[in-house]
């Protein structure tokens, strides 16, 4: 991989900013999850659609074999139409309006991942409407915190999302009431980009505790989905673009404790398409301030917001020079201080009309991207196809 891998030639006569993705490094990283979660029985893994769903990664990562997991109606269309099969789509999410639950029963999706009793009611009168049976999990919230950013951090009694885990029993008690609802699951999700196994483990042991319970009132979950939240490595994109799912899947294997015949589901988001992607963009202008060299790039963060809203880190390459090292700031055109993508970096001497790869751009880039100043929305340009 490295600065040689990006077909710099093709690139140049693109529009920018535009968003790459590299079809060999998704590849790769598919195969690696299902080689270390075939290690083991009965992992079954999906992909986390809010990551990115552009209709080319969709089909790659469908043809690689993977569920859907969908937080809107709007993600069940686009994972149906990208061909997953119903019975691998699962939705989630806090908030699910009529219309969306409709759309999930009439495509006879494998589960809701239920978050509240109202909401359970709702999805057992849509279904009664319709003469079916919804399958349903419950998302409990374990109360167990990742070390990671405080606004991606999901699974803290103090966070909105899930069923409280003293609840647990009677809101399947209160399913086994509804006529047609049926208890299936237990779902969990911590939070992203977590890198220490340390914070699976916490859910490991807590789901423990809960399945303990619920064989002392012999009550037995299909599945449990323990959600995504793998990490990855933001500095090192070529040194690293392959996420380390062999330590997480055995972190799994070792630590939660399945019962005869259950399965174990993972929603795979960031970990499986950031590092297959860059925002690619052109550089404008340099402007050499009283201290600082600006490197004015042509996008800014209605086309990558996380550096602005997260301070999150993106490696970023100038892929057309070969020219010494320098310092500069990278910065957008948008009106707002905060949209800078990197500050004091170093890039190859960098002029007008450099290409620049914002790096790991794969997850939360095109899929978060806004109109904001009336701006275009960049194209997603897959490798395979340029
Ligand atoms: C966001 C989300 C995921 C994926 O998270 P990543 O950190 O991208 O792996 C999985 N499950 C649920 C319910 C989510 O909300």
């Amino acid at each position: 991989m490295g600065k040689g891998k990006f077909p710099v030639e093709k690139l140049l006569a693109i529009q920018t900013p535009f968003y790459y993705y590299d079809a060999e490094v998704l590849r790769q990283t598919l195969r690696t999850i299902n080689e270390e979660a075939g290690k083991h029985d009965g992992f079954v893994v999906h992909y986390a659609v809010k990551a990115n769903a552009n209709p080319k990664i969709l089909r790659i990562i469908r043809e690689a074999g993977m569920g859907a997991d969908c937080v809107s109606g709007g993600e069940i269309e686009a994972s149906v139409k990208a061909g997953f099969p119903n019975n691998k789509i699962v939705y989630a999410g806090v908030g699910k309006a009529d219309w969306e639950i409709n759309l999930g029963l009439d495509n006879d999706i494998f589960c809701f991942n239920v978050e509240s009793i109202p909401e359970l009611e709702v999805i057992n009168e849509l279904a009664a409407a319709k003469n079916k049976v919804a399958r349903v999990a419950f998302r409990l919230n374990p109360n167990v915190g990742a070390h990671t950013h405080a606004n991606i951090t999901t699974g803290l009694a103090e966070n909105k999302f899930g069923i409280a885990m003293r609840d647990m029993l009677d809101v399947i008690a209160e399913a086994e009431k509804l006529p047609n609802v049926q208890f299936v699951g237990l779902h969990f999700h911590i939070g992203s980009q977590i890198l220490d196994m340390g914070d699976f483990e916490a859910l490991c042991n807590r789901v423990n505790e809960l399945q303990k319970i619920l064989d002392s009132h012999r009550i037995r979950a299909e599945h449990i989905n323990v959600g995504g939240g793998l990490g990855v490595d933001y500095g090192h994109p070529n040194r690293l673009p392959i996420p380390d799912f062999k330590s997480y899947f055995d972190t799994y294997a070792k630590k939660l404790k399945l019962r005869p015949g259950q399965t174990l589901h993972f929603e795979l988001g960031r970990a499986m398409v950031a590092q297959c992607g860059s925002l690619i963009t052109r550089t404008l202008y340099i402007k050499k301030g009283d201290v600082k060299k600006f490197a004015i790039v042509d996008a800014g963060f209605p086309d990558l917001i996380r550096p602005a809203l997260y301070q999150a880190y993106h490696k970023i390459e100038n892929i057309t020079s070969e020219e010494p090292k320098d310092t500069y700031d990278v910065v957008g055109p948008i009106c707002e201080s905060t949209d800078v993508f990197a500050k004091q970096i170093d890039l190859n001497g960098t002029h007008r009309g450099d290409l620049l790869a914002i790096r790991s751009a794969g997850a939360y880039g095109e899929i978060m991207a806004s109109q904001y100043n009336c701006r275009k929305l960049p194209i997603g340009y897959m490798s395979d196809d340029l």
